[in-house]
């Protein structure tokens, strides 16, 4: 029997989460020899969203906790939706989410000449007959869960007459959509599962593995079941909506299975997320309809979206370990979600110098043509972060919005004949500034306390308001791209009567050129890494970057609304 692998926990029962739990009695019992193995099952029609990696931390994460094993399996049974992009993009995500399936890459594909003897051996026996009623037709006849349904005029067909049929819609004698093969169980059960479901349809599209092989498709019910038993699979972990489909899977298991091993289907409740859409369909027409600007887009929930926003893998894991698996459905708060990033960058990220919307400050009684160095603290979060050095001279940026000619009492930043402390450097004072002919400030005019620097006697006064700046001598340019919600309400999937792509955000993605950021900034950014600029929020390189232009994707202001709803509720 495996053990749980979590040897830190005295009672790990306590710990797990009713999966888990089922899981824990599997073994403990005995079942499938104490095996344990799960898969996760994407079909390869898009990218993976952050739903995807709630299922991939429980398919994976119960597997290496119970020292199972998890395999990937690719449900391709839908030529004319899938393709190798998406194979090649899914197992991306998945390695840099931290799980590996090793060599146990399957596809439901590999499956096709299995499914389709069973589907031979259930038309000998009388179980499955080929309908030659349209879609429409079929769907008419389906009943509702109170009335029975009716049974299709072709029920009845000889065993004879359903095998030469079915073979024929094989060899592409048949147009789609003409024909199926459907099991013949029960049009009058109370799961309409079960009421003569589709087992093939005729689909003509070359496959991307098995190419034009197969004129014939398994449905989903038909094939997933099995492959699972094909596989080994114990533990069939999927989300709620495949409830009613259980008693079809079991069906379906019975005909395969012997006392030694069965797999077993469980469910949880699917991610979703306020402000997005988890829909594979509708990621694909914000793709397709270029209004976003590919599947990577930081505003869209996909994985490879998250990660260009700056997402890490252990903040992933930190929501999805936050909300929990339960048993009905819910809608979690995408604050949670941008609160587990602001924790992790917080630790991880070094404070730096950017200003996103410079006015420029000239501090009158520093000499001219001076400059000295100030030292930074990397980050007082960790003590191995260490420092770095920022250039100081007369003249600095500020941010515009750090100014007001006429304040208020509580403005703690500058203003007229009111001081402020540069960030790691001197205090200043605004003795003046400067107007253009339009009435925007150009100019504010500044005398520094040279006691007041670090090391100095005066270093120790106290003033409310701390800035940061750049010299404007050193800084450099960049672009910065500041992302808000993709859409403007909280929940567009309930919007039933409204088409989703008009409730987007507008103002989604604001791209701010010409920010200044300190040499250091400049010197040492890569693709991927992550900065918090002080004072404005975390920041991450963009691979849009070149050598003349850094590029940074806002991956989530400061300001942390969750946190604060908390504290209010608690
Ligand atoms: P479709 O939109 O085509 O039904 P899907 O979103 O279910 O697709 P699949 O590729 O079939 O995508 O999903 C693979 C696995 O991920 C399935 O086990 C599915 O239950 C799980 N999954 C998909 N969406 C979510 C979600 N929002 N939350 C949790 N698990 C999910
Ligand atoms: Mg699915």
């Amino acid at each position: 029997m495996a053990e749980i692998s979590d040897n830190n926990n005295a009672e790990p029962r306590k710990n797990l989460n009713f999966v888990e739990q089922i899981v824990a009695d599997d073994l403990a019992a005995g079942k499938n020899g104490g095996r344990l193995n799960t898969r996760f099952p994407p079909e390869p029609n898009g990218y993976l969203h952050i739903g995807h990696a709630k299922a991939i931390c429980m398919d994976f994460g119960v597997a290496e906790k119970f020292g199972g094993t998890c395999n990937l399996r690719f449900d391709d049974t839908n030529p004319t939706k899938e393709d190798v992009e998406y194979v090649e993009s899914i197992k991306e995500d998945i390695h840099w989410l931290g799980f590996d399936w090793g060599n146990r890459e399957y596809y439901a594909s590999d499956y096709f000449p299995k499914l389709f003897d069973l589907a031979i051996r259930l038309i000998k026996e009388g179980k499955a007959y080929v309908d030659d009623q349209s879609s429409e037709e079929i769907a008419a006849q389906k009943g509702t869960p109170t009335t029975p349904g009716q049974n299709s005029p072709y029920r009845n067909r000889s065993v004879e007459e359903n095998l030469d049929l079915f073979l024929r819609m094989n060899a592409g004698e048949f147009e789609e959509g003409s024909r199926v093969l459907r099991a013949k169980i029960d049009m009058a059960s109370s799961n309409m599962h079960f009421r003569d479901p589709i087992m093939y349809r005729i689909i003509k599209t070359p496959h991307h593995r098995t190419g034009t092989t197969w004129k014939v498709y398994p449905m989903y019910d038909f094939a997933h079941g099995q492959s699972d038993f094909f596989e080994g699979v114990t533990h069939s972990i999927c989300t709620l909506e495949f409830v009613p489909h259980r008693p079809l899977y079991d069906y379906f298991i019975d005909m395969i299975a012997d006392e030694s091993y069965r797999p077993r289907q469980i469910e949880f409740n699917r991610l979703n997320l306020t402000y997005t859409v988890m829909s594979k369909r509708k990621l694909l027409q914000l793709v397709k309809e270029g209004l976003v600007s590919g599947w990577d887009d930081p505003r869209m929930p996909t994985i490879c979206g998250l990660r260009r926003r700056g997402y890490t893998p252990e903040s992933i894991k930190a929501f999805i370990d936050a909300i929990g698996y339960t048993k009905y459905e819910a809608l979690n708060d995408i604050s949670l979600l941008e609160h587990s990033i602001r924790e992790d960058l917080n630790k991880r990220a070094n404070r730096v110098s950017a200003v996103i919307d410079p006015v420029k400050v000239i501090i009158t009684n520093y000499p001219e043509g001076q400059t000295e160095m100030l030292t930074i603290e990397n980050n007082p979060e960790d003590a191995e972060a260490g420092t770095h050095e920022m250039p100081f001279s007369r003249e600095i940026y500020i941010e515009r919005a750090d100014f007001m000619e006429n304040p208020p009492k509580k403005f703690f930043r500058l203003a007229p004949d009111r001081e402020v402390r540069l960030k790691a450097g001197y205090i200043i004072k605004c003795t003046g500034f400067k107007k253009d002919a339009d009435g925007n400030i150009e100019e504010i005019y500044c005398e520094h306390d040279p006691e007041s620097k670090s090391g100095m006697p005066g270093s120790m006064r106290k003033v409310k308001g701390t800035l940061h700046w750049v010299s404007v001598a050193h800084c450099k340019n960049a672009e910065v791209r500041l992302y808000d919600r993709l859409f403007s309400c909280e929940n567009p999937a309930e919007e039933k009567d409204r088409d989703f792509r008009e409730l987007l955000n507008p103002n989604s993605l604001k791209v701010v050129d010409n920010v200044k950021i300190e040499p250091y900034l400049a010197e040492t950014a890569h693709v991927g890494d992550h900065y918090q600029f002080q004072r404005t929020g975390y920041f991450t390189v963009d691979p849009d970057s070149t050598a003349e232009k850094i590029v940074f994707n806002r991956t989530i202001s400061l300001k942390d609304s969750w946190a604060k709803e908390q504290n209010k509720n608690n």
